[in-house]
């Protein structure tokens, strides 16, 4: 056997394992990196017990390395799931490879079976590699590009490692049931190191994609009501004024008499009434309406292919909603009410300015009216 080539994995192994469990240990908000070291060490435990098979009696080196691959799998597999952020599947991860092991020291060494054992070996890592790859389909709420990547290099893994199953019969171990030779120590290893390799740094990659969507996120959000805010409201327009066409209507509302709830009640509170009329206006719109707070006690409605009439319906069902939900808060009689200001480019394409400008008389308009009111922009809001 070509020890020099197998001390040289076991070294490569172990090292990148060490500074995965060292920059693990040295940062709690990396901790999921001891996990991804784990198939590091594991194919560097196996990958030393190749370097001499005589250190354990029989053919126990070679059994317990096979058990150490499975592991490594099966913690390539917790990896992944840690990612995913989906609990359990320990009892599986480490169950497996330790059956595994009583199994083949058990089993296979009386019954001299080194082909089924190899077949059924690479069987048993072709389902780990397979939950890894269906670990990452099922993600839609996290748009990361690199995730498809990843599950490609497990889905590959897996025809690999199905195709051992058949040619187990004619390979040498490593990869199959024959007896050992250079060659196929040399391709296992070239083949497990590059698979190892490519999967970590993946992983690596969709972390930093996922913190980097947390901040885009983050900095779209106001803190007080985790509604978009005004960043949101101006990108957002730039992209809808690409579809010129798409008939769109603005509402504008703004807690009527809000200084007075404030100096009322006090400025917490006044908070909370903030964050309640961003609820009460997130359950009046529908999904593919999104709401915007662009000052103080002033919100948005972007609502998307919607005439003027039915964003006036929508407007008067917040604002009768908000009255109700309005009366009291906290146990606290404070009768608040809003006035929604409503504009739509339903008759023919408007620049964004103008149509919040309408939106923006009209609600000057229901503030004068008496508060507590919807209007729709029209030739009286626009002469005001
Ligand atoms: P109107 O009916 O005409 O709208 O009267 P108003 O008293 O509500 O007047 P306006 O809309 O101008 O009042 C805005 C007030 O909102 C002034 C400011 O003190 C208060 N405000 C702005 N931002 C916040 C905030 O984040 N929290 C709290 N509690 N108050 C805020
Ligand atoms: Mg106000
Ligand atoms: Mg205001």
């Amino acid at each position: 056997m070509n020890l020099p080539l197998q001390a040289y994995s076991t070294a490569l192994l172990a090292s990148i394992g060490v500074i995965l469990v060292t920059m693990g240990l040295a940062d709690r908000r990396r901790d999921w990196l001891l996990t991804c070291s784990l198939p590091f060490i594991m194919t560097g435990c196996a990958s030393a017990l190749r370097i001499d098979p005589a250190l354990l009696p029989g053919s126990w080196g070679l059994q317990f390395g096979a058990a150490f691959l499975l592991g490594a799998h099966a913690s390539g597999w917790q990896a992944v799931r840690r990612f995913q952020k989906r609990p359990g599947g320990t009892a599986w991860a480490i169950g497996l490879p330790l059956a595994w092991l009583v199994f083949s020291i058990g089993a296979v060494e009386s019954l001299e079976m080194p082909v089924g054992s190899a077949a059924a070996h690479a069987l048993v890592t072709a389902a780990f590699s397979g939950l890894s790859a269906w670990e990452l389909a099922g993600e839609r709420s996290e748009d990361l590009p690199s995730r498809a990547f990843l599950r490609g290099i497990f889905m590959i893994h897996v025809a690999m490692a199905a195709l051992q199953v058949p040619l187990s019969a004619f390979l040498p171990v490593p990869l199959g049931g024959l007896p050992i030779t250079n060659w196929a120590v040399l391709a296992f290893n070239i083949l497990a190191a590059i698979h190892l390799m490519l999967a970590t740094a993946l992983l690596i990659l969709l972390s930093r994609e996922r913190a980097v969507l947390h901040s885009q996120r983050l900095s779209m959000r106001d803190p007080l009501t985790d509604t978009f805010n005004r960043r949101a409201y101006d990108q957002d327009l730039q992209l809808l004024s690409e579809d010129p066409a798409q008939a769109l209507t603005l509402l504008v509302f703004d807690i009527d008499r809000f200084k007075s709830i404030n100096d009322r009640f006090g400025h917490a509170f006044g908070d909370k009434v903030i964050q309640l009329a961003a609820r009460v206006a997130a359950s009046a719109l529908r999904e593919t309406d999104s709401l915007y707070r662009v000052g103080g006690e002033e919100f948005v409605c972007l609502l998307r292919n919607t005439s003027g009439e039915a964003g006036l319906q929508i407007a008067e069902r917040l604002r009768s909603a908000f009255e109700f939900a309005g009366r009291r808060l906290d146990g606290v009689q404070m009768g608040a009410t809003l006035s929604v200001g409503v504009a739509s480019s339903g008759n023919g394409p408007v620049g964004f300015d103008r149509l919040f400008a309408e939106a923006d008389a009209a609600l000057y308009a229901a503030k004068n009216g008496g508060r507590n009111r919807a209007v729709l922009a029209g030739p009286l809001t626009r002469a005001a």
